[in-house]
């Protein structure tokens, strides 16, 4: 069985400069007890700083899923496709 990692390598990616992923508020994120987007997230976006006190968002990993859309309890993080040409593109599938 191919790891989540061999899979991922099968996966075009052409990097939009500006994100698509956008946490509205990091006082939520501060707030958040479970920092839920740091495991719901296959493609690992999501990493919470602690010294920082912030949420940071790797958005050229994403691949696109749409789990985080639902996934924040808060619905602290807005969501867009990437815009026309940029993201990601499934090679086998
Ligand atoms: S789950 Fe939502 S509120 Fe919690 S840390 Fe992640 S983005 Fe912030
Ligand atoms: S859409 Fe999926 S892969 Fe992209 S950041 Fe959200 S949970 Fe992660």
């Amino acid at each position: 069985m191919n790891s989540v990692a061999d899979r991922l390598y099968t996966i075009r990616f052409k990097v939009d400069e500006k994100s698509h992923l956008v946490i509205d508020d990091q006082q939520t994120c501060l707030a958040c007890k479970t920092k839920e987007c740091t495991h719901f997230c296959p493609a690992d976006v999501y990493d919470w700083h602690e010294d920082e006190k912030m949420t940071s968002v790797a958005f050229e990993n994403c691949i696109e899923c749409g789990t985080c859309r639902i996934g924040c309890p808060e619905h602290n993080i807005s969501w867009v496709y990437p815009k026309g040409g940029h993201g990601i593109t499934y090679k086998f599938g």
